[in-house]
């Protein structure tokens, strides 16, 4: 594959871009990426967290799995995943200021992170898409539910309890995933309170 861009997405920051049909985006993490994907010539149709769970017919996708989009089109597949100690959660939505204020409030930011958190950050994944997306005319209301790469989540299939848990990939791994229409894609480099946020670096590759 011949690598086209390469970016460095700082802590606690977002960034969006095009993809080509057949193009590779590789996400390369330690920690929690909030992930949108839209059909760049119809920005309306966009990912879909419940069309690709029921696509895929489980809630941890990985290599061969599809990402679907509202109208129940194929709008990328993973074609690597070397996150292998954890999982990509495809229940939550996005962390936001309103969202830490919120469990801080209710006093309940221990029950929902597994470690003791001192300073809520003052902004999260809903401010940096919102930000990532402004240029290309998308409200904030209008960004879905994403694909939140590297979020382990402890599901009880019995019960449906979730938590939140601190395993998270280790250096070096990446999750490619491929266009398969033209595409703007966008993530954020969540500051991850379960475990502490850190940089994500993404490379763009042609086949
Ligand atoms: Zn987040």
């Amino acid at each position: 594959m011949k690598k086209l861009k390469e970016t460095h997405v700082p802590y606690n920051t977002g960034w969006a871009g095009e993809l080509r049909k057949g193009q590779v985006i590789r996400v390369l993490a330690t920690t929690t990426v909030d992930f949108v994907a839209f059909r760049l010539d119809n920005l309306r149709e966009r990912f879909d967290q419940a069309r690709t769970k029921v696509y895929n017919m489980k809630i941890f996708v990985s290599t061969g799995d599809k990402l679907m989009g509202r109208d129940n089109q194929h709008m990328m597949t993973i074609m690597e995943d070397l996150n292998k100690d954890g999982t990509h959660d495809l229940q939550k939505g996005m962390c936001s200021a309103y969202r830490f204020q919120l469990a801080k409030q209710e006093g309940r930011l221990r029950e929902y992170y597994p470690r003791e958190i001192t300073d809520i950050p003052d902004h999260g994944c809903y401010e940096n898409l919102s930000k990532a997306l402004e240029p290309y005319g998308i409200a904030p209301e209008n960004i879905p539910s994403p694909f939140n790469l590297n979020q382990t989540m402890k599901i009880d299939g019995v019960t449906g309890k979730m938590e939140h848990t601190s395993i998270r990939p280790k250096p070096g791994s990446y999750v490619d995933l491929r266009a398969e229409m033209d595409l703007l894609v966008a993530l954020s480099a969540c500051p991850d309170l379960p475990v502490g946020g850190k940089p994500v670096n993404l490379m763009i590759y042609e086949p």
